[in-house]
Formats: structure tokens, sequence, C-alpha cells
């Protein structure tokens, strides 16, 4: 009979997780709220916990498994398992996670970080399926990225690479969390776009919902502002046109570098659908090089929360 993979995707709010086979279907999937009291001291021990009673509950055990993958935030040491820097997790020091994850469940395990597992999920089952070229951007709270070249993942000398939220495309603009400024993340993330409207809104003159609520109390989020767009309002379409103008230049940078079969658009503020995809695609073809253009594509990405976990699970490939 053959063996299923463990996929886990750790976020600040809930660890998914879910069984796989080697094929890639989700056999069952589930999820736990993360518990980051105590430094997050609790996170692994709840994982493993959930894991074990999942195992049982379904008639298994251990040797009917080939391995565990998992994605996180921080900062990930490959060779050693561990991660540090993971702030929202209340992780500020180093983080065994491979040595207690082997302890607890005596499998092995992969790890590395959060978008270039979610990008390795939609490289094998979802928008990217069937290319040996793809590049992941994921637009959350953050923006994050991965980039698969000649079918691997591609990680750089010290781990940085696939970063594409921190492309500056706008010299000396917007202050970004990494120490920079101008960073792609800061004009495309959800917290970035409501930024460009606050903006946009001083500056606008004319008749719009969105400058209205810029007045009031009311919460203005990405998904509210795309909405706007989508119904005719003149600043939230001018608010989304200038973001999408900053996601197709820095796309077009990545597609003149790597010219890569398609560059998948996932995350959160990709349920715009086609309001953002329709201008990001425009403006990458602007910018990018006349064989870039005629070749790579921009897609959204087809797996949605699910990419994390299929990603991780592809992880624990290797250990058949
Ligand atoms: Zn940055």
């Amino acid at each position: 009979m053959s063996k299923n993979l463990i996929g886990i995707d750790l976020g600040g709010t809930t660890t998914k997780m879910a069984f796989l086979n080697e094929d890639g279907e989700v056999l069952d999937k589930w999820r736990i709220l993360t518990d980051i009291s105590d430094n997050g001291s609790h996170i692994v021990e709840n994982i493993v916990k959930s894991i074990s009673k999942h195992i049982e509950d379904s008639g298994k055990t251990t040797n009917d498994f080939i391995g565990i993958g998992m994605g996180t935030p921080g900062a990930v040491n490959r060779e050693n398992g561990t991660v540090t820097e993971a702030y929202n997790l209340g992780w500020k020091t180093v983080q065994p996670i491979r040595k207690q994850i082997q302890e607890g469940l005596g499998l092995p395990f992969e790890i590395d970080n959060d978008a270039n597992v979610a990008s390795l999920g939609e490289y094998w089952k979802g928008a990217g399926s069937s290319e040996d070229d793809v590049v992941f951007v994921t637009l959350g709270t953050g923006v994050g990225g991965g980039v698969i070249a000649n079918g691997k993942l591609l990680h750089g000398v010290n781990g940085g690479a696939g970063e594409i939220g921190h492309i500056a495309v706008q010299p000396n603009g917007y202050l970004c969390t990494c120490g920079k400024k101008g960073c792609l993340e800061t004009y495309a993330s959800a917290t970035g776009i409501v930024r460009v409207a606050g903006d946009m809104a001083k500056e606008f003159n004319g008749t719009s919902r969105l400058a209205e609520l810029e007045q009031t109390d009311e919460k203005i989020t990405s998904k509210l502002i795309f909405y706007l767009a989508d119904n005719g309002d003149i600043l939230a379409n001018q608010v989304v046109d200038k973001v999408c103008f900053y996601l197709g230049l820095a796309l077009s940078d990545i597609g003149n570098t790597l010219n890569p079969a398609s560059i998948i658009i996932g995350g959160g503020v990709s349920n715009a659908g086609n309001t953002l995809l329709q201008p990001t695609t425009k403006y990458f073809q602007q910018n990018a090089f006349t064989s870039v253009r005629d070749s790579t594509k921009i897609k959204l990405a087809e797996l949605g929360n699910d990419a994390g976990v299929i990603g991780a699970a592809s992880m624990a490939l290797q250990f058949r």
C-alpha cells in the first residue's frame, strides 16, 4: 500500500494540517488555533498532539507515513531545522522545531518559510501544474514570494531568494518594516493598499464613496477598496490602478530576470480576481521584455488556503 504525507501550515492565528497521498490529493485536513501564549512554547507540542490523535483516529500508525513538511513564518534555518524571529508566534529566540517534531512523532521532517511552501503547493497541484519554471507572489498582510526554476525551489546563499515583497518599486517611497524605502510590500500588501488609499484620498477632488469613508471612522480594508472599484468608484479605481502599476512593474522585473512560464498571484488580496489581475497584467506587459511578454503568463493562484499544507507535504516526498 502506498504511504501518505503530512503537511503543516503554521500561521499566527491558526495552524492547518493535512494528510495527503503521494499524488498530492488531500485525504484529510483540519486546523487548530495557534496558541502563542508563553512565548509560543505550546505551539509545537500542540501540533504533535493533534497529529498523533489524527493518526490514531484514522486507524493508521506512523509507519503509514513517509514524512512531514512544514511551512512557518519567521527566519528558517533549513539545515538545522530551526526557526527564529517569528514575532507573530512569540518566537524571538531559536526554536528547534525539527528536533521537537521528530522526537514527538518519529517521522523525518523538512521545514521552509511559508511563502516558499505555498509556492511549492501551487507548483505541484495548483496554477503552476506541469511547468518547471514558476514564480509565486503572495499578497497578504505582507508580500512574500517563492521562485521555482528548473523544478527546484531557489533559496540563494542566505535564504533570501524570492523576497519579492522587498523589490523597490518607488525610490524614496514608503518606509518598509525591513528598513528600506519603497518596497513592493508597502504598496501591494493588504495594509499597503489601505495606506495608498488614505494618501490618495487627501489629494482627491471629486465624488467618491471611498473618499467619503476616509473622512469617517469606518475601517477601510483592501477588500472594501476592490469592492468599491468594482462598483465604479473613481478614487478606488485610481488606488487599484496605482497598486497594480507597482505590482506589474515588480513582476516585469522578475519576468525579465527569470522568464518563468507563469507568475502566480496568491494570498488574500488575490481574491479581488480580475480587478487585480487585469491591470497588473497590463503593466507587466508594458514593462516586460518582448520575449518575456510573449511567453510569461500572469495567473491567479488556484489552491487558496490549501497551498500551504499541500506545498509542505510535497517537501516530505524526498523521504520516499
Ligand atoms: Zn522591505
